[in-house]
């Protein structure tokens, strides 16, 4: 299983990454989580146009699933043709949001690239991964997933606030991606997002085998995040996500 970081900015793109994308392959296929803004193009210098398999979209806020509808231009307009579908594991209101997002009519919104399936907490299959999905801390319907094949595994926090749903999920996980979108201050709003101290908290719990912080947000230093996050008690290593970044599972 090979993990690429395609985005790992938070909550808007930044000069040096799109928004939250990752991209999991094992057996020739390859399996998005989040499609947020700009990373379709960033995914094209990792794998063809076309390539795309699945998609699992955590939430419905911009920053994690807006792509979704130029990839929609893309598979449907294509010079060479209408390509075949793509399901795409998203929260209930997916196709009516993102065919408003995109300007369609609901029927038939954006179901020509797309055939989406509904989240619900729980395991399924999604070509060779098995996938988790579990409610995390956050204002709107969003699923953190963890993706396993092979005896080994990533979790993905989403956005979220503290969360036990997380530890549980990235239970023993070879690699966690944890979102770390505040400093460490007094005075943050709870159930939104997590610190970076509170990031290597949730992996010390879940006894992780290496935290990635990721849904970084540009105003923000990155190396403030880090060091926020050597407070975590988190006695693995910790690193930032970097977009381009390749974590290879074997
Ligand atoms: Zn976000
Ligand atoms: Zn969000």
């Amino acid at each position: 299983m090979k993990l690429t970081i395609i985005g790992c900015s938070g909550s808007f793109p930044g000069p040096d990454s799109p928004s939250s994308c990752y991209l999991l392959e094992a057996e020739g296929f390859r399996l998005l989580l989040d499609f947020g803004n700009g990373a379709l193009g960033a995914l094209q210098r990792h794998i063809g146009l076309y390539d795309v398999d699945a998609i699992c979209l955590s939430h419905l806020h911009a920053d994690h699933c807006l792509d979704l509808c130029p990839y929609h231009v893309v598979r449907t307009y294509s010079p060479h043709g209408p390509h075949p579908k793509v399901p795409v594991h998203a929260p209930a209101d997916a196709p009516r949001r993102l065919a408003a997002a995109y300007g369609m009519p609901e029927e038939p919104g954006l179901e020509t690239a797309f055939d989406f399936v509904r989240l619900t907490p729980g395991v399924f299959e999604v070509g060779p991964f098995a996938v988790t999905a579990a409610r995390v801390n956050h204002p709107v319907e969003t699923y953190g997933f963890r993706i396993s094949y092979g005896g080994r595994s990533v979790a993905y926090s989403a956005d979220t606030g503290e969360s036990a749903e997380l530890v549980r999920l990235a239970a023993g996980a070879d690699v966690m991606l944890c979102e770390a979108s505040y400093l460490d201050e007094p005075g943050l709003p709870p159930n939104l997002h997590l610190n970076g101290r509170q990031a290597a908290e949730h992996a010390a719990r879940a006894a992780a085998g290496t935290l990635v912080l990721t849904h970084l947000v540009p105003w923000y230093d990155p190396d403030r995040i880090l060091q926020d996050a050597s407070r975590g008690g988190f006695a693995g290593r910790t690193e930032l996500a970097r977009s381009g970044a390749v974590y290879d599972l074997g």
